[in-house]
């Protein structure tokens, strides 16, 4: 019965020039979106508006899905769209739509109230919008006894837009809100496997930033199953951000030499800050802003105030750490909402679990911790050169077929 859907956004702030950036950014990522569900779909800019109309049959639950993923969206207005065959056929349709989406709530008793909302974007159309309105107000009311016209607060804004065709709607489901991915630069998320970083790239990405990632990988300690994991939550990333280019690090040498020469209490920090180091590196080669984390403070010890300062200072570029006032279960929710949980908590060891010291310092001085990097002097340096340079980069799809 819905043939098409209009897209609802925010246009707060959206002016000018801006606006067409925002607009073609967020048809891109509409059109994407689809490109993961069945059946085929013409998404066009006219007016001011942003349609989705259907070629072929399509399932409807499944579009909705896609598109409450694309930020950006605020609603999602599904629409019956029907050839213009003169007032009286409209009429009919629109009784029929009706009696399709509030069938049951005009039967049982209970009483709706309404108002029609025409717009006459086609100018040629016999009748002005004021004329729609008041006519297909009254042979709604002839229809159903149980409706009223409420024309302040009605329970249903019922839109009629004369176009080529006439679009009937008056649903508006949520869209996730947020910007179009593209509209807002590119960060680089430092993508472990756990909980934490998806979510991170979920929430900056929705403020309209691209995002691409990077992993450190240190087999053989860490298995391909673990880096798998990873792949995975870039797919899953990726049905909010379309495609993430991965960058995967061979981290394991560097690791292997921070833990011969450093003290073992201060291996994660350090550890930290090559990661820090070498995301910077790979941001800057790819044009990114910033570097996304998913630390939040006092998490674990490598997350106090004094170890962020620490991670921190190697760093040039912004880091964005979009969790870093929110609680363990807060985080928890939003993953399982977007559906990454699931995938997160895959018991598969990452490379920081298998070097983590019994008492990692909490309140590391970074003064300190310099002149231990000191020890790594002359070596690292060839290392931090070779992982660059043999790093693997793969651009991830989002995962098809999935639903949740
Ligand atoms: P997460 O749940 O995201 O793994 P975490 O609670 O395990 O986070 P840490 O292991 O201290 O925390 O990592 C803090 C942040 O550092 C992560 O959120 C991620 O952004 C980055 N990070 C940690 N390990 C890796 C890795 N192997 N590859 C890429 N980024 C990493
Ligand atoms: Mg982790």
């Amino acid at each position: 019965m819905f043939t098409s859907f209009l897209i609802k956004y925010a246009e707060i702030g959206v002016k000018g020039n801006n606006r067409y950036l925002f607009e073609d950014a967020l048809v891109r990522q509409i059109r994407h979106a689809l490109k993961h569900c069945d059946g085929t779909f013409r998404v066009s800019k006219t007016q001011g508006r942003i349609y989705v109309d259907a070629l072929s049959e399509f399932d409807f639950d499944e579009t909705v899905e896609h598109l409450q993923r694309v930020f950006g969206i605020s609603g999602i207005c599904p629409v019956t769209a029907v050839e213009d065959q003169g007032f009286e056929h409209l009429g009919g349709e629109v009784t029929a739509y009706m009696e399709r989406v509030y069938g049951r709530q005009l039967h049982d008793g209970a009483g709706l109230s309404f108002k029609v909302v025409a717009k006459r974007a086609r100018k040629n159309y016999p009748l002005r919008s004021g004329e729609i309105n008041a006519e297909l107000g009254g042979i709604l009311l002839d229809a159903f006894p149980a409706l009223r016209v409420d024309v302040h607060n009605p329970d249903v804004w019922l839109h009629i837009e004369v176009r080529e065709k006439i679009y009937i709607y008056s649903m508006i489901l949520p869209g996730p809100g947020g910007m179009p991915v593209g509209t807002g630069g590119k960060a680089m998320l430092l993508l472990s496997g756990g909980i934490d970083s998806p979510v991170a790239g979920y929430m900056i990405a929705k403020r309209g930033v691209k995002i691409d990632a990077v992993y450190f990988h240190a087999p053989p300690y860490t298995s391909d199953r673990a880096k798998q994991k990873v792949v995975d939550l870039a797919a899953l990333v990726a049905r909010y951000t379309g495609p993430v280019y991965l960058h995967i690090i061979n981290f394991t040498d560097i690791q292997l030499m921070i833990y011969e020469k450093c003290p073992h209490d201060e291996l994660t920090i350090i550890m930290r800050r090559y990661m820090m180091r070498i995301a910077e590196e790979i941001a800057k080669e790819t044009e990114c802003l910033g570097l996304i984390t998913g630390e939040s403070i006092g998490q674990v010890a490598s997350q106090t105030m004094h170890s962020l300062a620490a991670t921190n200072e190697v760093c040039t570029l912004p880091v964005y750490r979009p969790l870093i006032g929110m609680d363990k279960q807060e985080i928890v929710e939003i993953a399982e909402k977007i559906g990454t949980y699931e995938t997160s908590i895959l018991p598969y060891e990452d490379c920081c679990t298998i070097f983590v010291a019994k008492h990692p310092v909490t309140k590391p001085n970074v003064s300190v911790i310099r002149k231990h990097e000191r020890a790594l002097e002359g070596e690292i340096g060839a290392l931090v050169k070779t992982a660059l340079e043999t790093k693997e980069m793969m651009i991830v799809e989002a995962s098809p077929g999935y639903r949740g």
